[in-house]
């Protein structure tokens, strides 16, 4: 039975790996600092001797006992909310962080893959979003923090496979959305959706023309798994190309749960808000024969489900 370590693996995405996981029968080892994840994920597999957690903040080494197949490094602070109110975090999570999982990867001969993000693309000048692009970031900007971490990390788990032979790699997650996603979270679906379900006015920042491009969880996990598989150590996309504006999506989500919350405008929260995004997943085709199946509306019903459950508990 393969023994997976996951970092990030109470959060939002790692918590929807942990399951695809267990559900192999694979064992899992969850390292998690509850920051932004929260045991609540996982509480469906309580009692399950196939699942250990160590509350352990990845930014501090760390080993575990045994061995270990897979270490997958999902831990981030990935939210513009979270990562404007801790930029520390958000920097040394990607830099020492991901250099830690690294190292358990090495000193346990582990196959290792990292959750990058489409922010290394920063505001892109290039639409859609190949793995080829390289991005306009802006270093200091207030996203920075973020996008830069990921690129800094990218780059270490690129050092670490051509200079110490690591066998790694590199999915670089565009905008995911589904159950169990944090309702403060501040990313906009969360904030949609709960403000759509409470009467709260929707708020679009900006005049809600920037586009965004929404992957279901399932969806990506079948990606990271058939990922997971390959011997590709080059970034593969992961996400979905339904592009839509903000606008658009705000609409979509008022209408999707029945809402009367009126759409208002705000100021945007960054400055360099990326003004379109949207994956090309030619890589993915072609190499992991994938494609996302559930469309949006699809899976913003169930998102909303999942939503109107736990705001009614
Ligand atoms: N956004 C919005 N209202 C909100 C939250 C976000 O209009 O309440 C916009 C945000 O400005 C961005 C897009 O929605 O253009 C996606 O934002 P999110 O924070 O989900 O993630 P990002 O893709 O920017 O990392």
């Amino acid at each position: 039975m393969p023994r997976a370590v996951v970092t990030g693996g109470a959060g939002f995405i790692g918590s929807h790996l942990v399951d695809r996981l267990l559900a192999e029968g694979w064992q899992v080892v969850v390292i998690d600092n509850l920051i932004t994840g929260s045991l609540h994920n996982l509480r469906h597999h309580e009692g399950n001797p196939a699942l250990e957690f160590i509350l352990h903040d990845v930014r501090q080494p760390f080993m575990v006992e045994g061995a270990v197949d897979y270490v997958f490094h999902l831990a981030a602070t990935a939210s513009p909310v979270d990562f404007i109110k801790r930029p520390l975090e958000t920097l040394t999570v990607g830099s020492y962080g991901t250099e830690h999982a690294l190292e358990l990867a090495l000193a346990k001969g582990a196959k290792f893959l990292f959750t990058s993000t489409s922010e290394v693309y920063g505001d892109p000048l290039v639409h859609p979003q190949s793995e080829d692009y390289w991005g306009n970031v802006n270093p200091i900007g207030v996203r920075g923090v973020y996008d830069e971490s990921k690129r800094y990390a990218e780059s270490l788990v690129m050092a670490y496979h051509r200079y110490k032979g690591a066998d790694t790699r590199i999915v670089r997650v565009f905008n995911t959305y589904g159950e169990r996603m944090r309702l403060d979270d501040g990313r906009v679906v969360p904030n949609f959706i709960r403000q759509a379900l409470t009467g709260e006015p929707i708020t679009v920042y900006g005049d809600g023309r920037q586009t965004r491009s929404f992957c279901y969880v399932s969806d990506l996990i079948e990606g990271l798994w058939r990922m997971a598989h390959t011997d590709y150590h080059l970034p593969v996309n992961l996400g979905n190309p339904d592009e839509r504006t903000i606008l658009e999506f705000a609409q979509l989500i008022q209408q999707l749960s029945g809402s009367t919350s009126p759409i208002v405008f705000r100021e945007f929260l960054t400055p360099d808000d990326p003004h379109r995004r949207r994956p090309d997943i030619t890589r993915a085709k072609s190499l992991l024969d994938w494609e996302p199946q559930v469309p949006l509306e699809e899976g913003l019903r169930r998102t909303i489900d999942d939503f109107r459950r736990r705001l009614n508990a």
